[in-house]
């Protein structure tokens, strides 16, 4: 299958280049409202997640760098993927 191009930004942090357009997806089962990714995304400056209902949600994907820290920051893998993010499908704001 060929490799497809597509148009990314970018984002520098860390002294590193992160391509911007993916935002983690959170396995609300897994999710324990521990607030460890929440903490680590604040604190590496993004901000993105927050808890929403009991569950950690990307609620300012806009700032998404998808540089995936809290993915690692996650205890129980609730965070596994980072999908594409549409401004058509995304959630709400708050
Ligand atoms: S680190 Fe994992 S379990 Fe904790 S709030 Fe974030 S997604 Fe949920």
């Amino acid at each position: 299958m060929p490799a497809k191009k597509i148009e990314a930004e970018t984002a520098e942090a860390f002294g590193r280049i992160f391509v911007k357009g993916n935002i983690p997806e959170v396995n609300p089962v897994r999710c324990l409202a521990c607030r460890h990714c929440v903490a680590l995304c604040k604190k590496l400056g993004p901000d993105v997640l927050d808890i929403v209902d009991g569950v950690a949600k990307p609620v300012r994907p806009e700032n998404c760098i998808g540089d995936g820290a809290c993915m690692l920051a996650c205890p129980t893998k609730a965070i596994f993927l980072m999908s594409k993010y549409e401004t058509s499908s995304a959630p709400p704001s708050v």
